[in-house]
């Protein structure tokens, strides 16, 4: 999809995390980023509780922003 902010396409891909790892977005079809962990690229920071995630969230490079669907409800 294309970034609402900037305009320009942004990179498909998965939010996660498990707990015991620092939350993490890795593009579309890669393995499980033991370097983008060792490293810190790709990280992020954010608050989470025990058990694990996996979220959908497209992100922006030119940004730095990201976009994933909730199903928070009233
Ligand atoms: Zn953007």
């Amino acid at each position: 999809m294309k970034c609402p902010f900037c305009e320009k396409e942004m990179k498909s891909g998965v939010l996660l995390g498990d707990g015991r790892t620092k939350v993490r977005w890795e593009p579309e079809g890669t393995k499980s980023g033991l370097i983008e962990q060792l490293t810190g690229v790709g990280r992020i920071d954010a608050e989470y509780s025990w058990g694990q995630f996996r979220i959908h969230a497209d992100y922006c490079e030119n940004c730095k922003k990201m976009i994933f669907t909730t199903n928070i409800s009233n």
